[in-house]
């Protein structure tokens, strides 16, 4: 049997997500995933790891619900925010529609579309990379098919900028019928001075995601939000796999939502961004840099004189960043995460030594 000649169609095509984990590369120091540095410790009560969880852990749902100050009936819990992107994209749109992105931007969402069989189209980002509802309604309009949703990180990956509020807004009303999706990933880097959430009551095309993998520190434990009208939720939970949130998973998301958790939280986040601020300072100051992006995220996307050149020289001495070579417009682009201090400090000893082998 010829196991590929199997394969649904649009399934031959495809190219999986090349995340950080698989990418791989033999380091030390990983400041290529923008994870947290440092884990935190939880309890966990393993009487009843024997039942099937509850498909939307109450408990948990109320704590996000409390988190975000929406209504409970407005939150959706998955396995990861990328299990969120996946539903929406299942749950809404038909093959012969599609979604718009904006690249540079996280790779998911192409991926989930292609892995459904949903068309994509590209809305142009401006010469400093921002972009605005005109763009975007541009690219609905031009797609050549219907777009069912827009997916907008917000912060962005790897950009790290914020999408403006009166230009979500506009969106929200030039586009009734098409799904905004505003990825938060990492909207607590970022403290917005307006919090977008308050936008979901006028506006049921609004889908919000969010994911306790960055600032919350628990990648490992594959726990996203979706935030959206309870229709949306209620579609979404028509085409939900039975349990997607382990008992443990709900366990220790429930303690990292506690007030304790959220302090600590908050915390992680302050001391994260006083790093990213000492980072990106740094990094200006260095000659093999052309240009640091000013980030809002756990990260910080560098242009330097010779991306490649540089990535090496890191994963030559065990520190993984992730290279943005190939991507659109990003040439000789390098993020780095914010990790510890520590890491940082090697990081940026690497870059030194090597500008100083380079003779500069
Ligand atoms: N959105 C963005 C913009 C991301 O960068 C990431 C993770 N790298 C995700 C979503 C996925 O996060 P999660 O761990 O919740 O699946």
């Amino acid at each position: 049997m010829d196991i590929q000649k199997t394969l649904a169609k649009h399934v031959q095509k495809l190219v999986p997500y090349q995340s950080a984990r698989r990418i791989g590369g033999h380091g030390h120091c990983f400041l290529n995933a923008n994870e947290s540095p440092k884990s935190e410790s939880y309890l966990l009560n393993s009487l009843s790891l024997n039942r099937y969880p509850d498909c939307q852990p109450e408990e948990l749902i109320e704590k996000y619900a409390d988190y975000v100050g929406v209504r409970k009936d407005r939150v959706l819990c998955s396995r990861g925010s990328d299990e969120a992107i996946g539903l929406i994209i299942r749950t809404f749109i038909d093959p012969d529609e599609g979604i718009v992105t904006m690249p540079p931007t996280y790779g998911m969402y192409e991926v989930a579309a292609n892995t459904n069989n949903v068309k994509i189209a590209h809305a142009k980002r401006r010469e400093d990379f921002t972009i605005g509802a005109q763009e975007i309604e541009e690219a609905v309009n031009n797609a050549g098919f219907k777009v069912k949703a827009v997916f907008i990180d917000s912060p962005a990956n790897p950009l790290g900028i914020v999408f403006d509020k009166q230009e979500l807004v506009k969106l929200l009303n030039a586009l009734p019928d098409t799904f905004i999706v505003l990825d938060e990933a990492y909207v607590e880097f970022a403290r917005p001075e307006d919090d977008y959430v308050d936008l979901l009551k006028d506006h049921q095309n609004l889908i919000i995601t969010r994911t306790l993998s960055k600032a919350f520190a628990l990648a490992g434990i594959r726990c996203g939000f979706t935030l959206a009208d309870p229709e949306v939720v209620k579609s979404m939970l028509k085409v939900i796999d039975p349990y997607p949130v382990c008992d443990p998973v709900a366990q220790i998301a429930i303690q990292a939502l506690s007030q304790g958790g959220l302090e600590l939280m908050q915390k992680r986040v302050e001391e994260c961004n006083e790093r990213r601020r000492i980072l990106t300072e740094a990094l200006q100051k260095m000659s093999a840099v052309t240009e640091v992006f000013a980030s809002l995220g756990n990260f910080v996307l560098v242009r330097f004189k010779d991306g490649p050149a540089v990535f090496n020289a890191e994963a030559q001495r065990g520190v993984i960043l992730r290279s943005f070579e190939d991507k659109p417009r990003l040439k000789n682009c390098v993020r780095i995460s914010v990790g510890s201090k520590e890491e940082l400090d090697e990081c940026l000893r690497n870059i030194e030594a090597f500008e100083k082998a380079q003779g500069k």
